[in-house]
């Protein structure tokens, strides 16, 4: 498969092939968005390559469809118009996808787009580093890094690369206060489905989960020992605040 072929893609859309990214997006779609999608992904990876100190050797590809339509039909699955995912990477490519301001008007808003750049952009970072792949359906059996890891690494990151610093004390204020912790596996199973009605508060744990490792190393020290850290804490241990406040050798 060569850096073009990336599967997820409708047919017909335009392929512009940039410095360090590819982009994908309907011929429909105007020019100032494309322009706009262009600008905006270099600066997120910029800033994200940046703040990581990391320079991914895969190559990024970036989809913007133009409806939810086209989304939930491209992907073989229902998600809602403001969704983007990482939906695919392997060893030598990884596909990020979002939708269009006409899908929902929400994906117009460039502030709650460039986090979510940065979330997913996080995402293929972490996989690289790990040596990970995935599919969208694999059941997830080639990611090295759990869910609730990888998932609030990338909400802390996309958070810290735009100083946002707010939201994530927040979550760690929700976490010590929280009442029914769950299990390491639970958090996975309820990140992992999309449509778990526990989902927003397994992103909380884990946000604040990972927000209290960086607190006690750095997100250099923690992107760095992913693997270990994976290793670190079992599937059936309850993910409470005082699990991440032990000494962490450095
Ligand atoms: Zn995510």
């Amino acid at each position: 498969m060569s850096t073009f072929e990336f599967p997820y893609i409708p047919g017909g859309y335009r392929h512009i092939e940039l410095s360090d990214f590819s982009l994908f997006a309907s011929p429909d779609e105007s020019s100032a968005h494309v322009e706009w999608l262009k600008q905006t992904v270099r600066e997120v990876s910029d800033a994200l390559r940046s703040f990581l100190n990391f320079c991914p050797k895969r190559r990024l590809a970036v989809c913007c469809y133009r409806s939810n339509q086209e989304a939930c039909e491209c992907l073989d699955r229902k998600i809602d118009s403001t969704m983007a995912l990482a939906p695919f990477d392997d060893n030598s490519k990884g596909l990020i996808v979002l939708q269009s301001p006409e899908a929902d008007r929400r994906n117009g808003d460039s502030n709650r787009m460039k986090r979510i750049l940065a979330h997913e952009m996080a995402h293929q970072f972490v996989s690289e580093i790990s040596n990970s792949k995935k599919v969208l359906g694999d059941g997830n059996v080639n990611r090295i890094v759990p869910a609730w890891l990888d998932e609030g690494f990338a909400v802390v990151v996309s958070r810290l690369v735009w100083n946002d610093i707010t939201p994530l004390k927040e979550s760690i204020e929700l976490f010590n206060n929280c009442t029914e912790l769950m299990t390491f596996g639970e958090l996975n199973w309820h990140l992992d489905d999309l449509w778990s009605k526990l989902r927003d508060k397994a992103f909380m744990c884990s946000t604040a989960a990972v927000y209290l490792l960086v607190q006690e190393t750095s997100v250099d020290y923690v992107f760095r020992h992913l693997n270990i850290i994976s290793g670190r804490y079992d599937n059936n241990g309850v993910c409470a605040p005082d699990k991440f406040r032990e000494e962490i050798p450095l």
